[in-house]
């Protein structure tokens, strides 16, 4: 029997993430845990379960159906509808994850995230799109989470996909040692790459930890003459001053090869309803979303050394689009 890998969403017709049309694969579980992830649900290497508030009718069925009493009870319908309230709050040291409760919802409030697939089951999904591709140069996308927390399971789907003509890009945090990371990038077609901060205080401040190995694979990946494209989410007070981008762009004008291309990603707070229906809090919450033509001002330091530059992904006519994260919904 194949193994398999959690998986929480195969995106189709996807235009930002690599060439042509693509198919995203996310695969679940993350090393890192920056604090503006925009898809939260992808962190965690186990399945968890979405309780979608505004879905949810208070019927009880889930509380009924619970059988290690983890589930928060019913309390007053309007109470209940408010944000802070800790109404169908799961207590995750008690529930096993059996999705008895999800069984039980009849209105689709609660939703389990992560399904364990086979390298099969995902690339017979991805070869859906075959006619895309061929017309768009385009192919699959192995995203998360962070990919090559799965080095053997990666190493199986990209070489299904090669035995089956797919192109393939790898989406990485580069939060990998070298040794795992280097044969993966090898054996992709072409690579999506995060740069958080350079300063690896600050770095671990709100990713979780320090960047030395990130920028040495970013060397690496370079030096073995890999296509790339090098992703910055632009979080507010933190990488968002024209000082640090100017810096940056040097920094990578330094670096031994060639970046094909440097999409700005400006932080959005679209993902704030999947960090509530996980049950956690999201430190950024309040933050106010970045206006994309910030932007375009940062990109020209990197416009300024000869770099091609997007916004979001799509290039500044289509700047309005998702953003923050290498991955945004
Ligand atoms: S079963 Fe579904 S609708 Fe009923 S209380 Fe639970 S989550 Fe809400
Ligand atoms: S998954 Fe099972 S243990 Fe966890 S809350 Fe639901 S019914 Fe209870």
């Amino acid at each position: 029997m194949q193994p398999g890998a959690l998986v929480t969403e195969i995106q189709r017709f996807a235009v930002n993430d690599g060439p042509g049309f693509r198919t995203n694969v996310f695969l679940k579980g993350c090393p890192l845990s920056c604090r503006w992830c925009h898809n939260p649900e992808t962190i965690a290497p186990y399945p968890e379960i979405y309780w979608k508030r505004r879905s949810c009718v208070q019927c009880g069925a889930c509380l009924d159906a619970c059988p290690r009493d983890a589930v928060n009870a019913p309390i007053h319908p309007v109470e209940a509808q408010k944000e802070e309230s800790t109404y169908h709050k799961i207590f995750r040291e008690r529930c096993d994850l059996c999705m008895k409760c999800v069984d039980a919802c009849r209105y689709g409030a609660l939703e389990i995230v992560g399904t364990e697939l086979t390298v099969n089951e995902i690339l017979d999904e991805v070869e859906r799109d075959r006619p895309f591709y061929d017309n768009s140069g385009g192919g699959m996308t192995v995203s998360g989470g962070e990919p090559t927390a799965h080095p053997e399971f990666l190493a199986q789907l990209i070489e299904g996909a090669r035995s089956r003509g797919i192109h393939i890009c790898l989406d990485t945090n580069g939060y990998c040692q070298w040794d795992v990371l280097g044969p993966l990038v090898q054996s992709v077609d072409m690579v999506l790459y995060d740069l958080k901060h350079l300063d690896s205080a600050r770095h671990a401040e709100m990713v979780g930890a320090g960047n030395e190995l990130i920028l040495e694979n970013l060397a690496g990946i370079l030096r073995a003459g890999k296509e790339i494209w090098l992703r910055q989410p632009i979080v507010p007070d933190y990488n968002d001053s024209w000082e640090y981008h100017v810096k940056a762009a040097e920094f990578l004008g330094q670096l031994p090869g060639r970046i094909q291309r440097i999409d700005l990603l400006p932080f959005h707070t679209w993902c704030e309803d999947k960090y509530s229906w996980l049950g956690l809090d999201w430190s950024l919450r309040a933050a106010e979303p970045m206006d994309p033509s910030m932007v375009e001002i940062l990109a020209e330091a990197y416009q300024a050394r000869g770099f091609a530059v997007t916004a979001g992904g799509s290039g500044f006519e289509d700047n309005a689009v998702r953003g923050g994260c290498r991955h945004a919904p």
